[in-house]
């Protein structure tokens, strides 16, 4: 991890590197866009802020695969106090525009206990979406038994907290280039 920067001393150990998330970034592109070939259009609802470089990259690769893209962005808050999901999703930032007969494509950072993208999925759906798939880069083991359909998926992680590529602790981390685990000492600060 960039040897020289503020933050070097503070990483445990990388997940997934910045090479890997760019291969499997335009290999998810790649399936999405055979998978869409009949679509008009592909409606991408990025959630913030976590998914903010996952959306944009993941944009760029489907501009070199798919139907043309269109990028709206929502911002819920799913965590209470802590870090684990309270399964209560607040609405920060809404959609700005109609998606009733559009192609959705939600763009997730992670999915943990899956409790806000089931919400969101309701969500999307009753706003009268055409269909909606998932694309998310990470994913823990936690994800595995709720019974949601997350049809493209990057990488399964083990069950700890990451930072790293848009994902934070305390608002921090996320312009690392890597996926990555914190040193204990951090959160004892
Ligand atoms: P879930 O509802 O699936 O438990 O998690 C919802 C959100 O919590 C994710 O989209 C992500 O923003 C955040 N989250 C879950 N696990 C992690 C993690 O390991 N690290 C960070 N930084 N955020 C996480
Ligand atoms: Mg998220
Ligand atoms: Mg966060």
């Amino acid at each position: 991890m960039a040897e020289g920067t503020w933050y070097a001393g503070d990483i445990d150990r990388v997940i997934v590197t910045e090479e890997q998330i760019r291969a499997k970034t335009d290999e998810l592109a790649k399936q999405v866009a055979a998978d869409h070939a009949d679509a008009d259009s592909l409606l991408l609802v990025g959630v913030l802020k976590g998914a903010l470089m996952f959306m944009a990259d993941f944009a760029r690769a489907l501009g070199r695969y798919g139907p043309p893209v269109e990028l709206e962005f929502m911002a819920v808050s799913s965590y209470g106090q802590g870090t684990s999901s309270s399964g209560v999703v607040r609405i920060l930032k809404d959609l700005d525009r109609d998606i009733a007969g559009r192609n959705v494509i939600v763009v997730e950072d992670i999915v943990d206990s899956g409790l806000t993208l089931s919400w969101l999925l309701k969500y999307l759906a009753s706003r009268g979406a055409r269909s909606i798939d998932v694309v998310t880069l990470l994913r823990k083991p936690e994800a595995v038994r709720v019974p949601l359909d997350v049809r493209y998926v990057g990488f399964d992680i083990p069950t700890e907290f990451v930072v790293g590529y848009g994902l934070d602790y305390a608002e921090r981390y996320r312009e690392l280039a890597d996926v990555a685990v914190l040193k204990p000492s951090v959160y004892q600060r």
